[in-house]
């Protein structure tokens, strides 16, 4: 479904990425592990035509994207949840959720894709008309997820999820996460939490300074000595 073939970036002189292959098959999630500064979310950037890649090619579907502009990769239901939530403080929930849709025309589809969010999320159900910036992390987080299903993803890129949040909404939110995908999103997620990224994950793909490090599936790299060690913190 997507795959990246050999791709660079950088920042002015800053390489963040270096010959990246990455492949997310339809129907599953991919994590993106690696620790801070390993150009995770630099990944998902250039998916989203947020960084053009000095090199390399960005196929979904088949089709190049690498110099389509964003509002492109959105209508090709390729939807980005950023890190740090970034919803818009001064709109009330319902607006945040609204401007999730904005490429859409499916009107009955809109709605339909709305109930399924509230019924993900009661919690944004309760409160449409506040401001989303005095919602909680959690509750944000929620609007984050709901305002990136508003676009309607055939793949949606999730950069740290679970950033900041306490236990028990990590483990809710890692579940509608699951569901989303049992319900036909393909999903790239990247996340500090490596035992939980794991364990809803089918792939996994470590990047160190900008390079895969390693890939496999989720079993494959739970079993890796290294991964164990540096990021389970399970000592072989
Ligand atoms: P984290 O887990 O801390 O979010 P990450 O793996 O997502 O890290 P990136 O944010 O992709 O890492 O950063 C990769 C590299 O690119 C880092 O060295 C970072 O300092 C650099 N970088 C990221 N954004 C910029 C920017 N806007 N300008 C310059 N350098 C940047």
């Amino acid at each position: 479904m997507l795959k990246l073939e050999n791709i660079s970036a950088q920042y002015g002189s800053v390489q963040a990425l270096r010959d990246v292959d990455l492949e997310v098959k339809k129907g599953s999630i991919v994590a993106l592990l690696g620790s801070n500064g390993a150009g995770k979310t630099t990944t998902l950037k250039v998916i989203s035509s947020l960084l053009r890649p000095t090199e390399g090619n960005v196929l979904f579907e088949g089709e190049k994207l690498n110099r389509k502009p964003p509002n492109v990769i959105v209508k090709r239901q390729i939807i980005h949840c950023p890190e740090n939530r970034q919803v818009f403080p001064e709109l009330a929930i319902m607006e945040n959720l609204r401007l999730g849709s904005y490429v859409r025309k499916d009107r009955q589809q809109i709605k339909d894709d709305l109930e399924r969010v509230l019924t993900y999320f009661p919690r944004l159900r309760e409160r449409l008309s506040q401001i989303a910036g005095t919602l909680s992390g959690g509750e944000q987080q929620m609007l984050a997820i709901g305002r990136a299903l508003m676009g309607k993803p055939k793949l949606l890129l999730l950069d740290e999820p679970s950033l900041g949040l306490a236990p028990i909404i990590v483990r809710e939110i890692f579940e509608i996460i699951k569901d989303i995908n049992e319900n036909g999103t393909s999903i790239l997620l990247v996340e500090q939490n490596v035992h939980l990224a794991l364990a809803i994950s089918d792939f996994a793909c470590v990047l160190e300074n900008g390079h895969v490090a390693l890939s496999g599936t989720a079993a494959e790299l739970k079993d890796n000595d290294q991964v164990r060690e540096l990021y389970l913190g399970i000592k072989s």
